[in-house]
């Protein structure tokens, strides 16, 4: 929604219901009322009863004449103190004599001003406006007050980006352990210990005023050798004209969902059984290892297979088959490590890109390394003897440059390795 919309939205006259005498001076004022407010005349008090409590947005205030106010006790007003609805509506009192006496029982009743008329007309104004004004700000005290109940930081910003308050003050303020200054027409940047966050909700604050959209982002918090996420809504805030006059924001803390997440996303990467990369991830890794490779770099795609591996399953179970691959998947993450990339790419198959590959004499060391090392690690199992693996090995460029051209090459290097008695390796040749 642009500016523009927001602007024929937000014109609005706030009411005010006028409870008079028929009086010219009483006449005078609600003539002048009118200028500002939307006047909504009570004829008596029934009707005045109907009025106040209905639905309605924008009440502003409640003008009654002194007399009236005391004969009836106040009863309208003291309806209005105990209804959470009318927080901020303020009654104000006219009289057309001075009495000092009614003076103080209307203000002792809560009144927020009682005026004599006649009164020069921008002097009456400014008393109106002034009882409306000041029951608002007691009650935006108040509810500044409620929302620090909540766990979540509400605060509120100017139009320059300055807290005008803030319902929480974070740990990550720049502070000596205690708050005892504020916060209040302080940007980001003034107070915060986290400067590249601080520049980041900085920056975002200037967007939001510059254009009136908000934003929803979530950041990362380092402090006391603690990560913590946080989120933060920011909306624009906007005045009568439709232009922005500062920014509404919330921050919650959202460290435990989004650890769970990430932690949903990070195994939603990996296979269950091996904790090795599954086949969608290790297929889009290396993909893009090769697409960022250069000219002059040698890489390895290695295929490996397990040998007979449906006869381990047939003999041993499946459970000492899973143990098998479990097995297998631990010694290929301890033989190849760093820059490499390993992945279960099928049931009993398992896919490694090999990052700058010195010599086919390395190949040869490293596969064999990892067949002696599963070798070792499953000496004392009952299928120690019924586990072997066949290596297949494609090089990039050489053999190929795409990920599907090196593993069809791997692919016939597998084979030729089970065509020939398996328990071994062999590198593609074209
Ligand atoms: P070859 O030497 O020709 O590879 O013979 P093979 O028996 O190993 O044949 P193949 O590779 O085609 O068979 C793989 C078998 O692995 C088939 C399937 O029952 C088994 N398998 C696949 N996934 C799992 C798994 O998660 N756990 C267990 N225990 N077995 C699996
Ligand atoms: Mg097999």
């Amino acid at each position: 929604m642009s500016i523009k919309d927001r602007k024929s939205r937000n014109v609005y006259k706030p009411q005010m219901i006028i409870r008079l005498p028929d009086y010219p001076e009483y006449n005078h004022f609600t003539d002048i009322m009118r200028e500002t407010y939307d006047v909504i005349i009570a004829h008596n008090t029934d009707e005045m009863i109907e009025l106040v409590m209905g639905p309605r947005e924008h009440l502003a205030c409640i003008v009654v004449d002194a007399k009236r106010g005391i004969e009836m006790n106040f009863d309208m007003h003291k309806k209005m103190k105990d209804d959470m609805r009318f927080v901020s509506v303020p009654t104000v009192v006219l009289a057309r004599k001075p009495s000092r006496e009614d003076m103080l029982t209307c203000l002792r009743e809560g009144v927020s001003d009682y005026i004599v008329l006649p009164d020069e007309d921008e002097l009456v104004n400014l008393r109106v406006n002034n009882a409306i004004r000041s029951k608002d700000s007691a009650t935006f005290a108040e509810i500044e007050n409620m929302l620090t109940q909540l766990p979540s930081n509400i605060y509120l910003k100017d139009a320059k980006g300055r807290y005008v308050f803030a319902t929480h003050y974070w740990h990550h303020l720049d502070d000596d352990g205690d708050f005892k200054w504020t916060i209040r027409g302080k940007t980001d940047i003034d107070i915060r210990k986290d400067k590249e966050n601080a520049k980041l909700a900085y920056d975002a604050d200037q967007r939001i005023i510059q254009t009136g959209v908000g934003t929803n982002y979530i950041i990362e918090e380092k402090s006391d050798g603690k990560t913590e996420y946080l989120e933060l809504i920011k909306r624009p805030v906007f005045d009568n004209n439709g232009n922005v006059s500062g920014i509404i924001g919330l921050i919650n803390d959202v460290t435990e969902q989004q650890l769970m997440k990430m932690d949903l996303e990070e195994k939603s990467k990996h296979d269950r059984l091996t904790g090795l990369y599954n086949k969608a991830t290790c297929e889009d890794i290396i993909r893009a290892a090769l697409l960022s490779s250069r000219k002059n770099d040698a890489h390895a795609i290695m295929l490996i297979d397990a040998d007979k591996f449906k006869n381990i399953n047939d003999t041993y179970g499946h459970t000492a088959g899973d143990k098998v691959l479990e097995q297998i998947g631990s010694v290929i993450s301890d033989i190849f490590k760093g820059m490499d990339i390993c992945g279960r790419f099928g049931g009993d198959e398992f896919l490694v890109l090999l990052k700058n590959v010195n010599s086919r004499e390395d190949l040869t060391t490293l596969t064999e390394d990892l067949r002696n090392a599963l070798k070792e690690r499953i000496k004392d199992e009952v299928y120690a003897k019924d586990v072997s693996l066949s290596i297949g090995i494609a090089l990039f460029p050489k053999h190929g440059k795409t990920f599907l051209e090196l593993l069809g090459a791997a692919d016939k290097a597998l084979y030729y390795v089970k065509d020939h008695g398996r328990d071994g390796m062999y590198i593609y040749q074209s």
